[in-house]
């Protein structure tokens, strides 16, 4: 086993943990630790982008942004921490600009936006112009522009080590076991602080929009050591993922003025969300489909619809909704916009499905695309682990896998980039400050060993179990149970079915016995993180009585702020069994004692 030593230690080379380590080195020690090489992480994957009331193009301000965003997680969001979120958003997507992202520019040189779900004029409720973008690229060019400016900050990069244990000590803590993907070999680091980063765990699902790699690593290594995840029956459908691929087609599309429609050709959005249409909040949109499905109304009575971008349709419904742009002439587009604003999607759509989109429509279906739940934290990237919201001295975590709670019950789009820049750096600078002002906790005893009997174990079991067979099982049973419609039936019948694939999963063998790459070993560790993950998911989905945001209960189909207004913090408990507790919604209260942004049905 080998040992380093860093004062802050960065678990994930996203965008959340790439902001952070740029914020940490600019005065302490830093190491990032990623299990791929950084620029494949999947914020590289983001396309249609991100957040700021910038007002480049029209009238905005963030206190717009704080409301639709407060309105798009069914006042499941926690008030302060949103409003942080899009009050800073400004200076930091400036700050990106800076840093040299090649964002697309308005005629006069400013950053360009465009609409996207759930994002509006507070006063006329048409959509906004609020997501700054860099062509449909825009997490590619953050992932870049971060990276360099990590390498120019003298970084130490750790590329290809997996983190399979966090170390804690005197209830802090105090550093990672590492697994080095080219040699087998152990590492113990050494730290003052941690901060998870390691994004999402979509891959618990058939269809699904994630990257391979989301398999929810640091949110199982909380979880087995006892740290709560929070909201995670808030897991995110989006609604247009390429048909039976999952693949994401960015909502972009549907910004640039692209629509859904079923088979009788109808755009359907006009009766599900008259005043924004196709460009209601994802949770709306990806029911709406469903409920076309199952109306008999998906193409030809599938379970699928069109997206539609060619010109003539765009313009057809531009002309008939009397769009403009913002110097009052009546707004159109053509084939070569399409092309300059969505060149990666029309590439997509080529390889995948021979589809050239200004041709002919995409089809597409809902697919698992984004956890709003995760480790608990606080602004300051802390990690919370009770009730009372106690966080635990030198541990962090930002973007995807933590849960500050910004979305709430469902996020809007672009909000995700903001939160790893705003949140990233945030913690970044709170882990320098806690560097500075505390002395090193020494490492546990033995520390590295358990984890490497673990592994050790996995390799050379002999069971008959299969990882591939047991994840086609668990992905099938949460597309089929734990999905965009939910049931008491369903979601319980999930509970025991994982833990049926829980009890499996101790007999799996593998064939790689080696210690080079061996991904074999690795898969199926990352395995029984998704295992844990989907345990936690569905059990506190089976307890939430009601529907609100992502979780939508046909058993109980209204939100009930009276019993439900309230956070789930879900343990994984060491006998396998999920103790669950709640704690209340962070609101904001005006000073007559009145609530801010008061709990009204949500109408778009
Ligand atoms: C296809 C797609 C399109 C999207 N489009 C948008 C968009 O337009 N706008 C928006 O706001 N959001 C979008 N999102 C959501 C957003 O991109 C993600 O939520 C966000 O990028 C996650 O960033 P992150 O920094 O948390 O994690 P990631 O960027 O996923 O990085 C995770 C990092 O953790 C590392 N890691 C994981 N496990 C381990 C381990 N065990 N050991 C070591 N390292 C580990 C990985 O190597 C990686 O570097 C999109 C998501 C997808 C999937």
């Amino acid at each position: 086993m080998q040992y380093h030593k860093h004062e802050a230690v960065i678990v994930g080379a996203g965008g959340a943990g790439l902001m952070a380590a740029l914020y940490a080195s600019r005065s302490v020690d830093t190491a990032v630790i990623s299990k791929l090489y950084p620029t494949r992480s999947h914020t590289g994957a983001a396309q249609g982008g991100i957040g700021a009331a910038l007002a480049n193009l029209e009238e905005d301000h963030w206190e717009w942004h704080a409301y639709d965003t407060v309105k798009g997680a069914d006042w499941m969001g926690d008030e302060p921490e949103i409003e942080f979120m899009c009050r800073e958003a400004i200076d930091v997507v400036i700050e990106l600009e800076h840093m040299g992202l090649p964002f697309d520019r308005t005629p006069e040189g400013k950053i360009s936006q465009r609409p996207f779900g759930g994002h509006t004029n507070n006063i006329t409720h048409r959509p906004v112009r609020r997501a700054a973008h860099a062509a449909d690229r825009t997490g590619h060019m953050i992932l870049q522009t971060l990276y360099q400016q990590c390498i120019k900050n003298n970084v130490n990069f750790y590329d290809e080590f997996q983190v399979v244990d966090l170390l804690l000590n005197e209830g802090k803590a105090v550093g990672v076991v590492a697994y080095e993907i080219a040699t087998g070999e152990l590492h113990v680091f050494h730290a003052k602080t941690v901060l998870f980063a390691t994004g999402g765990f979509g891959r618990m699902w058939k269809i699904t929009s994630n990257a391979h790699a989301y398999t929810g690593d640091g949110n199982g290594i909380a979880a087995r050591r006892g740290i709560p995840m929070q909201d995670l029956e808030f897991f995110q459908f989006h609604p247009t993922g390429i048909r039976g691929m999952g693949i994401l087609i960015t909502e972009g599309v549907r910004g640039e003025g692209g629509v859904l429609i079923n088979n009788e050709g109808e755009r359907f959005m006009d009766r599900y969300a008259p005043s924004v249409k196709d460009l209601a909040s994802r949770d709306v949109v990806s029911r709406a489909i469903y409920l076309e499905i199952m109306a008999g109304r998906g193409i030809n009575g599938e379970d699928w619809v069109w997206l539609d971008i060619r010109p003539e349709t765009v313009n057809k419904y531009f002309e008939r909704d009397d769009i403009r742009n913002p110097d009052g002439t009546p707004r159109r587009i053509d084939a070569d916009y399409v092309r300059k604003k969505l060149p990666d999607i029309a590439d997509f759509t080529k390889t995948y499905l021979g589809v050239d989109p200004v041709v002919d429509p995409m089809p597409v279906q809902p697919t698992a695309h984004y956890a709003m739940g995760g480790i608990p934290t606080d602004v300051h990237g802390r990690v919370l682990i009770d009730e009372e919201r106690t966080p635990m001295p030198g541990f962090y975590a930002a973007g995807e896998c933590a849960c500050v709670s910004a979305h709430g019950a469902n996020r809007l789009g672009t909000n995700s980039l903001l939160d790893l820049v705003v949140f990233g750096k945030q913690a970044g600078l709170d882990m320098a400050r806690y560097c500075q002002e505390n002395d090193w906790t020494p490492l546990p005893e033995n520390a590295g060993q358990e984890v490497a009997e673990m592994l050790e174990r996995i390799r050379t079991n002999d069971g008959h179990e299969h990882v591939a067979t047991l994840r086609t099982e668990l992905q099938q049973l949460m597309t089929k149970n734990v999905s965009v419609f939910r049931t008491q039936e369903l979601l319980d019948e999930a509970v025991e079915e994982i833990q049926k694939l829980r009890e499996r999963y101790k007999h799996i063998g593998i064939q790689d016995k080696g210690k080079t790459f061996n991904t074999e070993l690795l898969q199926a560790w990352e395995f029984g993180n998704l295992l844990d993950l989907a345990l936690l998911t569905a059990t506190s989905a089976a307890n939430r009585t009601e529907s609100r945001g992502a979780h939508a209960r046909d058993d109980y189909p209204d939100r009930d702020d009276e019993n439900w207004m309230k956070h789930t913090l879900a343990w994984l408990q060491p006998d396998g069994t999920v103790k669950l507790s709640y704690k209340p919604v962070r609101r904001i209260l005006n000073p007559d004692g009145t609530y801010k942004y008061p709990a009204i049905k949500r109408v778009y």
